[in-house]
This record gives C-alpha cells, sequence and structure tokens, in this order.
C-alpha cells in the first residue's frame, strides 16, 4: 500500500504545523486553507475513507469528534464552526485517508456546496 501525505505526515517524514497529537489522532492546519482556521483531524491508523470504518472504529471515531471539540475551544472559536468529512472521490475526497475538517473564522453559509 502507497503511504498517503497525511501518512507522512504522522510519520513525520513530511512537516505539518501541528495543533494537537495523542496516541490515536494528529490534528494539523490544512494547506491550502479555505478558512481563517482549517484544521484537519486525523487516525493515525489507516482507513481510506469513513464509508471503510468498522465497528471496531467506534471508539477512535467518537475520539475524533470530541477532540475536534477541544481544538474549537483551544483556538477559541466559540460555537461557531463546522465538522466536515469529504467521503469519496464524488464528494471531492482527495487523500485516502479518513479526516475531518475544522473550519471556522468566517461566516459559514449553507447549504456547503
Ligand atoms: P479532502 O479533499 O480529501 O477532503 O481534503 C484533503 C485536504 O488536505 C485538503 O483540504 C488539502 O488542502 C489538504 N492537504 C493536502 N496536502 C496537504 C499537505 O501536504 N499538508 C497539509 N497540511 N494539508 C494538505
Amino acid at each position: 500500500m502507497t503511504d498517503t501525505i497525511f501518512q507522512k505526515i504522522i510519520d513525520k517524514e513530511l512537516p505539518a504545523d501541528i495543533v494537537y497529537e495523542d496516541d490515536l489522532c494528529l490534528a494539523f492546519y490544512d494547506i491550502n486553507p479555505v478558512a481563517p482556521i482549517h484544521v484537519l483531524i486525523i487516525p493515525k491508523k489507516q482507513i481510506d475513507k469513513l464509508s471503510d470504518s468498522k465497528e471496531e472504529d467506534k471508539d477512535l471515531l467518537g475520539h475524533l469528534l470530541l477532540v475536534a471539540g477541544d481544538i474549537a475551544r483551544k483556538l477559541e472559536v466559540g460555537d461557531a464552526f463546522r465538522l466536515v468529512v469529504n467521503n469519496g472521490a464524488g464528494a471531492q475526497q482527495t487523500v485516502f485517508h479518513v479526516h475531518l475538517h475544522l473550519i471556522a473564522g468566517r461566516e459559514l453559509s449553507w447549504p456547503p456546496g
């Protein structure tokens, strides 16, 4: 299996502006932000996309959500932030390693594009 860019960031083979790290996950600023705050939260376990996750990943996925809330507090975005998961190429997923986009710091319209 070929490593994704995110695996290289996890392995510290590629630099990233890291916001948070623990045994299970890593969070870092997106290289091409779509908002003043745009953080990617990724599990250290390789899962290509959310729809590939399994029952055994339940705690891990829940952990990512809790970490997202913690990061939002740490970055003082208040309660105005959005979490996005692009699942599959048809939904504009470009890096095939599950990730949450945490987006904040500007007016967020609805529906998203
Ligand atoms: P996706 O389109 O798969 O949902 O999101 C992938 C995200 O990864 C994009 O927002 C893109 O800007 C970001 N990204 C791609 N390569 C890199 C990289 O090398 N470093 C960082 N920090 N972000 C990246």
